[in-house]
C-alpha cells in the first residue's frame, strides 16, 4: 500500500517554504518596489529586469492542454536533471534511505543518489533489457523510497513492458518514476495517461530531445497534486528563467516544427536501422523506440568509437555498461549525418 506521506521526509514535511515576492503579490501593479528588481531596466539586449514566475503558469497552462492533463499535475525544472535530484532530496534522508535503479540505464539517477548521500540498490534488467518476474518482486519486497524506470530506456533505447511496470506501481510502497525522456519517439502511450490510477506515479519528460531545447534546459514531471506540491515547496523559487519560459511558450506555439522534426528523425531511424545491418562490423541493432540506437559490434567497439572519433563523428561508448559489451549508443541525426556515419563504418578495417 502507497501512503505519500510515509515517502517525504520529515523535515520537509514540517518545514515552511520560501516565500518569495513574486509569490507574495502577483499581477500588476503601477510601482513594483517589492522584489529589490532594478525598475530601469536591463543591461544586454532584452529586457528581464523582474524575476519570472516561480509557477510558471503560462507554460504549465499550454502544456496542460498538450498533454490533457491539469496544471496542477505539472511541475516544471532546470532540465528533468532538476526534477531528479528534487525527488530524491524529497523522499531520501542522507545516510538512512535508498533508491532502487534497473541498470543499463541513465546515469543520471546513481549520480543524485550519491551526491545525496543516499544508498543505491541495483536491480539488473534482462539480457534483452526488460523487468523479470524476479526483479518486479525484488521491488516489489523493497523498503526503497524511488524506483527510477527509464522507458524508453537509455542507453538501450526500448520500451519497458507496461505489465512488468504496472505490477511495479501496484506492489512497490515508494515513488515510482518513469522517466519517458524519448516518449516522444516511441510507439506507446504515455504513462500520463494513467496518473489518475496510480497515486505512486511520476512521469518525467523533457525539452531536450524532441523539442530540440538541450540548451534551453526545461523539465517535465508529471504526477499527483499532492506530489507536486511537494516537489514545488523544495524547489528554487525562481528555478526556471523568464527567458527559458518564453522560449519554450514560444516552442509549445510552434507544434507543427516540433512534429515535423519529430517525424524526421523517426525516418532518420528507419533509414539507420534499414543501413546498418548490411555494415559488416555490426553484429546486432537493438530495437529502439526513442532517437538513437543501440548497437553492439563484431570487432571491438571501443576502436570502433576511436576510428569514428578520428573521422570527426562522435558517438557514445556503452561497453562498460553492464549488458552492453561491444556496444555503441548511436543518436539519429540528420539525413546527411546519418549517411556520413553509415559510410564511415562501412569503411572501418581490422
Ligand atoms: C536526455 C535525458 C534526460 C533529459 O535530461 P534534461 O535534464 O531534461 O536535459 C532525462 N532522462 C533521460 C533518460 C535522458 O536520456
Amino acid at each position: 500500500m502507497f501512503e505519500l506521506e510515509k515517502n517525504i521526509r520529515p523535515n520537509i514535511r514540517a518545514m515552511q517554504p520560501y516565500s518569495s515576492a513574486r509569490d507574495e503579490f502577483q499581477g500588476d501593479a503601477r510601482v513594483m518596489l517589492d522584489a529589490n528588481e532594478n525598475s530601469l531596466g536591463s543591461a544586454g539586449p532584452e529586457v528581464f529586469n523582474r524575476y519570472p514566475d516561480p509557477q510558471q503558469r503560462a507554460v504549465k497552462a499550454e502544456l496542460a492542454t498538450l498533454k490533457g492533463l491539469d496544471p496542477a499535475q505539472i511541475f516544471l525544472g532546470n532540465g528533468s536533471d532538476e526534477a531528479i535530484d528534487l525527488l530524491v532530496r524529497l523522499t531520501c534522508t542522507p545516510g538512512q534511505d535508498s533508491i532502487l535503479i534497473l541498470p543499463p540505464t541513465y546515469g543520471m539517477y546513481e549520480v543524485a543518489a550519491n551526491l545525496n548521500d543516499v544508498r543505491l540498490e541495483r536491480i539488473p534488467l534482462t539480457a534483452d533489457f526488460q523487468l523479470s518476474a524476479e526483479a518486479v518482486a525484488q521491488i516489489v519486497a523493497s523498503a526503497a523510497k524511488l524506483v527510477f524506470l527509464c522507458s524508453p530506456n537509455n542507453p538501450t533505447g526500448n520500451l519497458l513492458h507496461a505489465q512488468a511496470l504496472e505490477q511495479v506501481l501496484r506492489g512497490f510502497r515508494g515513488l515510482v518514476v518513469v522517466d519517458e525522456a524519448y516518449a516522444d519517439f516511441a510507439a506507446a502511450p504515455s504513462w500520463t495517461t494513467r496518473l489518475a490510477e496510480f497515486p505512486n506515479l511520476v512521469v518525467l519528460q523533457t525539452f531536450s530531445k524532441a523539442w530540440g531545447l538541450a540548451g534551453l534546459r526545461l523539465g517535465m514531471a508529471f504526477a499527483s497534486p499532492a506530489v507536486i506540491s511537494f516537489l514545488n515547496k523544495i524547489k528554487p523559487p525562481y528555478n526556471v528563467s523568464e527567458a527559458t519560459q518564453r522560449h519554450a511558450l514560444a516552442a509549445l506555439h510552434d507544434a507543427p516544427h516540433f512534429e515535423q522534426m519529430r517525424q524526421q528523425l523517426l525516418a532518420g531511424r528507419i533509414w539507420l536501422q534499414a543501413h546498418l545491418p548490411a555494415v559488416r562490423i555490426v553484429e546486432h541493432i537493438f530495437p529502439s523506440d526513442a532517437n538513437f540506437l543501440l548497437v553492439r559490434f563484431r570487432s571491438d567497439a571501443t576502436a570502433v568509437y576511436a576510428y569514428l572519433l578520428s573521422q570527426g563523428i562522435v558517438v557514445r561508448n556503452r561497453t562498460t555498461q553492464p549488458g552492453c559489451a561491444g556496444c555503441l549508443r548511436l543518436t539519429v541525426g540528420t539525413a546527411a549525418e546519418n549517411e556520413q556515419l553509415v559510410a564511415a563504418l562501412r569503411e572501418y578495417s581490422v
